[in-house]
């Protein structure tokens, strides 16, 4: 396939956006090579500035649960536009939204809606403070909770001590604040509660994570954290900002059958639109302001297109829960098609999923955490990137990224996939 055009908007992109790119993993540096400039999009597949065709596996890294451009979510954006796109008052449609999401996840009484995952979990850690009067969180190294700067932390010198910026701009100030532990590392979440005890407002997961490839959580490791929150009065925060209305109604919270204090949501929630929210129950989300001493705001927040965008995906997966059994189906013969061929070519590979999320690591030892993760063979992964994308398939740009399937794609796209992978020399 030829990618001219798409080069030559690049190349302009980058006089103007830094990088050439509005969120960095969209550049390809992980992989190199030029990112493809899209033009528009239906269903599995995207259409780019130079006329390919390719079957898209990100699907805007989640939310298009359904497909691009699906319809009833179309229609309803559109019709909507018509009456204005922002008023900074109340509208019905906001409770309508509020309602729905509320009823099909379980164990939380009341949302807020906020733009961005970002925005989310930023909120939720604040209110998590605010609730429980203590400054301190615990996050899992390879988790990814948006681009706050309470979230861009490595592991500091010492893992009883500190974290530390992993970006510049991010101050040691906020750092102290922030103390990593490993994923699926019960007795390492032990030892920082115990180093810390008294002083923690809340441990923050991907329930199951998606930004490290995708990673699934021991049975005992999610209990034992929930047990620990309990005893110690520490709020549990699920950023199902990917999970949420992805594996099931109800989340990785259903899924899981762990009740958290605080989750945030994002991507599906919006339908495509730029949405993401909080919800608690009611004892925690009543200390939010106005009701509540915890500040939170936005000028765009609950903002009517994304509100319709949001509405329509959500009534379509209240209604038709089957897609979730439907989408795992797929991923689970994705899984075995791409198993199949990385055998019989004697590739060593790990295959994690759950759901719709799934991810190849060129690894010989089980992908459980961000150590073995980042150990997959960065090589091997841009061949296969590369190799996928010249045959008209699109991967996420990066071996930390889960493929999101969408339900618009069918056994055939699924097959032309398995198919494309065996022509290439890994
Ligand atoms: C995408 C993502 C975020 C950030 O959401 P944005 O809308 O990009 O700000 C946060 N947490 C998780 C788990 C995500 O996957």
């Amino acid at each position: 396939m030829i990618y001219q055009r798409s080069s030559a908007l690049f190349a302009e992109a980058k006089k103007y956006i830094p990088g050439g790119v509005n969120s960095p993993v969209r550049a390809f540096k992980a992989v190199g090579g030029d990112p493809i400039f899209v033009k528009k999009a239906k269903g599995a597949y995207l259409y780019d500035e130079d006329g390919n065709k390719l079957i898209d596996y990100i699907a805007s890294w989640g939310p298009l649960i359904l497909g691009h451009a699906y319809e009833p979510v179309i229609n309803a954006v559109v019709e909507k536009a018509q009456n204005g796109t922002s008023f900074g008052m109340p509208t019905e449609i906001e409770t309508e939204l509020a309602k729905l999401a509320i009823s099909m996840v379980p164990n939380m009484d009341k949302i807020r809606f906020v733009n961005s995952g970002t925005e989310a979990c930023m909120s939720a850690v604040r209110l998590a403070r605010g609730f429980t009067g203590k400054d301190k969180i615990i996050k899992f190294a390879g988790c990814y909770h948006g681009h706050s700067d309470s979230f861009l932390i490595q592991a500091g010198s010492g893992a009883v001590t500190f974290g530390s910026p992993n970006s510049p701009g991010v101050t040691q100030g906020t750092a102290k604040d922030t103390l990593l532990a490993d994923y699926n590392d019960l007795a390492g979440v032990k030892e920082l509660v115990q180093a810390n005890k008294g002083e923690l407002a809340a441990i923050i997961i991907e329930p199951i994570a998606g930004n490290m490839g995708c990673i699934v959580p021991s049975d005992a490791f999610m209990k034992g954290l929930r047990d620990i929150c309990t005893q110690e009065g520490i709020l549990l925060i699920f950023d199902e900002v990917m999970t949420g209305f992805r594996l099931a109604k109800g989340g990785a919270q259903e899924v899981l059958n762990i009740k958290a204090d605080i989750v945030t949501y994002g991507k599906v929630i919006g339908g495509g639109l730029p949405v993401g929210a909080f919800a608690a129950r009611t004892e925690i989300m009543d200390f939010l302001a106005p009701d509540g001493p915890v500040y939170q705001a936005g000028t765009l927040s609950g903002n009517p297109l994304a509100m319709s965008a949001g509405l329509a995906m959500l009534t379509e997966l209240n209604n038709n829960p089957d897609v979730f059994k439907s989408l795992a189906d797929k991923a689970e013969y994705l899984h075995k098609g791409i198993a199949e061929v990385l055998t019989e070519k004697k590739v060593a590979h790990q295959i994690n999923r759950y759901g719709s999320m799934i991810s190849v690591h060129f690894s010989d030892e089980p992908v459980v955490d961000f150590t073995s993760s980042a150990k997959g063979n960065n090589e091997t992964f841009k061949k296969y990137f590369h190799g996928m994308l010249e045959r008209g398939i699109y991967l996420p740009p990066s071996a930390f990224e889960s493929y999101f399937l969408n339900d618009a794609l069918g056994y055939e796209d699924l097959d032309a996939t398995i198919n494309a992978l065996k022509e290439i020399d890994l």
